[in-house]
């Protein structure tokens, strides 16, 4: 992509209105911009984040064997009432009338509507288990929406729901799903730890929520320094894997543990901050009974199926990606969810020999690329591209471009060579 004909609006001055790194990082690096209180349009960078995101939540619950389909954002008040949700849910519900006063609602979220699909179609225990999941845009009236899209009040989710016929079913589904949560996280970058957790609005017994440690999140969480090794569930056995996630020390305040906390040896003892970016809940047969929704068994008796819901924050999961790495120039993106994977940055437009080298790594490297092809001072160049947060940045310059050399410079570490061309491209593309 061509940044001279993108529309990638990023801002010298830091926005009055953002107070945390990540909602001024996302103002100035172009991604984003309010249309009204906590309610964002995604412009083509941002997006592009976004759809990686997504693409990767997406792969994982494709391969813990969950199901993807699409609800809609509007839902009937009906189907709430039969929950009795509609009522409880209060005033983050934004309520909806349409012209023939029928009472509509924009979905905070969609235990009621996958309950009654499922139920529409599912009669017999053999239909069972199932897992299903959607990735669509949620509205909650937060009170204070704030901090960018990490508290916004429209926001994009994946939700998934899993109907099993008894509670050890509904548990296996519960330690797929934090299976694969972990491996979400860890294929994004990030490193998110899974906290003992209440289970709020949703209701049930067992929950964990996941945390991407920051000073800025909105929890208090104590946690074992064995999950800062990142290969603390490399575990494949699901077993083994959920044994290691659920006796290693983890909690958020709410559910914080002192007693257990001083049994831990000191020097592993870890209080931060955290933003959750992800939750998971058993909750039994919370909906299938209030729904009536039951199933024919094996011996002809009604079954009522034991659900979980299981949601991640993917919009959220932009800021909090910033929040947790970021430095004074601006974002620095993991390689996997980067707007692009490298900047071609032209120092000279209108060398013949630079040019022709920019021309070149553009055409090779895709679509997957920015190629800074604007009449800028270099200086600009180096200060946008560091606040963007390419993984990579290609530098051309007529001295190096005369012999064939380019300088490659990775974000993260700060590194710097000079290499021929083809040597470049190979390390950004391997
Ligand atoms: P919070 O406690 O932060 O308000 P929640 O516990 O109410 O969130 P859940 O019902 O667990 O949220 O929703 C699943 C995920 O959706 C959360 O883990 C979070 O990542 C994301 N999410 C929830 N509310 C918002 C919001 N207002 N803006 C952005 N993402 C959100
Ligand atoms: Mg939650």
């Amino acid at each position: 992509m061509r940044l001279s004909q993108s529309l990638i609006p990023t801002l010298k001055e830091t926005p009055a209105e953002a107070q945390i790194a990540s909602h001024r990082l996302m103002l100035r690096a172009g991604l984003v911009r309010q249309m009204a209180s906590g309610i964002y349009a995604w412009l083509p960078a941002g997006y592009r984040v976004l759809a990686k995101i997504a693409n990767i939540v997406r792969e994982e619950q494709d391969a813990a064997g969950a199901q993807e389909m699409l609800m809609p954002t509007i839902q009937s008040a009906d189907l709430w009432r039969e929950s009795g949700r509609y009522d409880a849910y209060g005033k983050e519900m934004l309520r909806i009338t349409d012209r023939h006063e029928r009472e509509l609602l924009f979905g905070p979220t969609n235990e009621e509507m996958i309950t009654a699909i499922v139920r529409d179609s599912v009669k017999s225990y053999r239909e069972l288990p199932q897992m299903l999941y959607h990735i669509q845009w949620k509205f909650r009236d937060e009170v204070r929406p704030r901090f960018g899209v990490l508290r916004g009040r429209e926001f994009l989710m994946k939700d998934a729901y899993s109907f099993d016929l008894d509670k050890a079913g509904a548990v296996v589904a519960y330690k797929k799903m934090m299976l694969a949560y972990m491996r979400t996280f860890q294929r994004i970058g990030i490193t998110a730890i899974p906290m003992r957790a209440d289970t709020g609005q949703i209701g049930g017994d067992l929950s964990h929520e996941f945390h991407v440690l920051a000073p800025t999140g909105e929890s208090g969480v104590f946690y074992d320094a064995a999950f800062e090794a990142g290969d603390a569930f490399a575990s494949s056995d699901i077993e083994a894997f959920y044994e290691q996630m659920t006796t290693t020390y983890a909690a958020t305040d709410e559910k914080h543990d002192t007693e257990a906390w001083e049994k831990i040896p000191a020097e592993r003892r870890r209080e931060g901050r955290g933003i959750e970016v992800g939750q998971i809940f058993y909750f039994g047969r919370k909906y299938s009974e209030t729904m009536n929704f039951a199933v024919v068994g094996p011996d002809g008796t009604r079954i009522f199926p034991e659900m979980g819901s299981y949601g991640i924050g993917v919009s959220r999961l932009v800021g909090a990606i910033i929040e947790a790495r970021h430095d004074e120039a601006g974002i620095i993106w993991p390689d996997a969810v980067a707007p692009f994977r490298a900047a071609i940055l032209n120092l000279r437009q209108g060398d013949a020999a630079t040019d022709k080298i920019c021309e070149e790594l553009h055409a090779k490297l895709g679509a997957d690329c920015l190629y800074d092809d604007r009449e800028e001072r270099a200086g600009q160049k180096f200060a946008e591209a560091d606040l963007m947060g390419h993984p990579w940045q290609i530098i051309v310059g007529p001295r190096g471009a005369a012999s064939g050399q380019v300088e490659l410079k990775r974000r993260a570490t700060g590194e710097r060579w000079e290499l021929p061309v083809a040597d470049a491209l190979a390390k950004v593309l391997g």
